[in-house]
């Protein structure tokens, strides 16, 4: 209760989450309509059950496992976090142009009027372009007939500062067509002026990606830029970035707590558009980002350059080849491979290098759990590595997915 008597917004959020209309069609929110402590407690304990025997069974005494596991991380806010929204585009009834996600397990389009885990400005912009393209006689693109034009559009935000926030608008047509495409966007930027950017894309070839490799800016500079501890980064169509700024700040916040501030040579791998690393280069000698994906590379040199930052270098590579191949030794290592997990390279590697830390940041605990299993491992009868803290983020609010970061030190 507040002071007045009535009910804070905390509580007003716990008591009262409503149930999503589209929950069981769009497939999006497991968790949705639970109360988010509830969504919070079910991932702590996820965690806990999850690693705790991978402990047990690596000599820790029950007492000891209990007081490695700190409280999950949750969201101020829950609701309206995600900063990349996609919408693909079908006929309704009456053939009316709809817009949204697919049905689970289906090629049904849901049509998605609103949203309680996207942007909302985002969500009003979808809603446009779809009220728009009958009276521009834009079609929804149809895959089988190849007939239409409209095929997705994908909403970009940055937030370059806390007061101002940008929008990219990408476009994506079914074809090289896309008539009267100049005053589409004109009409476009003029119904949301907080449109910062529009770029058109052709997708043409039949697969479950949302963009095709042929792009256009038409209007603006083709990115936004968002700011995490005041670095900025561009991030464009393609660009991997995370989808939950706030909770982000928090997660690279805790890795860097958790990678101490001594590092001469600092790792980051799996290093994506080398946010990490950078965020953390002030406390390191010389930091190294390794990353599969070119494309995430040449961003992440640019925002490296942009920024300023120059102990940074940037390898494009397999992480764990890199390691195998060079014989770098790095002393402090952060590691935030895909939902899939390292690979027994990498980690053998590690095992060899024997880093004094080893940062693993984890979007898929049950690779999390494989790989902690063989780093914990007795080589010759000892054990490298001991784990110092594990600590569970919620990133995404209303699904069942939870990150979770390990600290393990020699
Ligand atoms: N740390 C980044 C991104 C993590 S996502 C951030 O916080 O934004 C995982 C990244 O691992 C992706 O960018 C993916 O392209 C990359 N990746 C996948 N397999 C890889 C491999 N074998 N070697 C190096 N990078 C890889």
């Amino acid at each position: 209760m507040t002071g007045d008597g009535s009910l804070s917004p905390f509580y007003d959020r716990i008591l009262f989450m409503n149930k999503c209309r589209y929950y069981g069609k769009c497939g999006g929110c497991d968790y949705q309509g639970l109360p988010y402590e509830n969504q919070l407690r079910k991932k702590q304990s996820y965690i806990e059950n999850l690693l705790a025997p991978v402990l047990l069974k690596n000599g820790y005494k029950k007492d000891e496992v209990s007081k490695l596991f700190l409280p999950i991380i949750g969201a101020e806010n829950p609701y309206h976090y995600r900063n990349k929204v996609h919408g693909v585009f079908g006929v309704g009834k009456n053939r009316k142009t709809i817009c949204g996600t697919y049905e689970k397990n289906s090629h049904h389009v849901v049509d998605i009027e609103n949203c309680q885990i996207e942007n909302e400005t985002a969500v009003k912009i979808i809603r446009g372009v779809k009220e728009m393209m009958p009276s521009f006689k834009l079609a929804p693109y149809d895959e089988d007939r190849r007939t239409g034009v409209m095929r997705h559009v994908l909403i970009r935000v940055g937030e370059p500062s806390p007061v101002f926030f940008e929008y990219m608008v990408v476009l994506v047509t079914g074809s090289k067509e896309f008539p009267r495409k100049k005053d589409f966007v004109k009409e476009l930027v003029k119904r949301f002026p907080e449109i910062t950017t529009v770029v058109w894309n052709i997708n043409d070839k039949k697969t479950s990606m949302i963009l095709g490799e042929k792009e256009e800016v038409l209007y603006g500079e083709g990115y936004v830029t968002d700011t995490l501890f005041d670095l900025n980064y561009r991030i464009s169509s393609k660009s991997f970035y995370q989808v939950n700024k706030r909770q982000t700040e928090k997660l690279y916040a805790t890795a860097m707590e958790f990678a101490g501030e001594d590092a001469e040579l600092l790792l980051d791998a799996y290093c994506g558009t080398g946010t990490i690393g950078m965020s953390m280069a002030h406390r390191a000698k010389k930091v190294i980002g390794v990353e599969l994906n070119k494309a995430a590379v040449k961003d992440a040199k640019k925002n490296a350059k942009e920024n300023g930052v120059k102990n940074i270098e940037f390898i494009c590579g397999d992480a764990g080849e890199y390691l195998k191949k060079t014989g770098v030794t790095p002393d402090v290592v952060i590691m935030d491979p895909p939902r899939s997990g390292s690979s027994k390279d990498f980690l053998n590697s590690l095992l060899k290098i024997k880093p004094k830390r080893i940062v693993y940041v984890s979007c898929g605990p049950e690779s999390l759990k494989r790989d902690l299993e063989y780093l914990l491992r007795p080589k010759h009868g000892k054990r490298l590595y001991k784990v110092e803290r594990i600590q569970p983020i919620d990133m995404f609010p209303m699904t069942k997915h939870t990150e979770v970061i390990v600290s393990l030190s020699r």
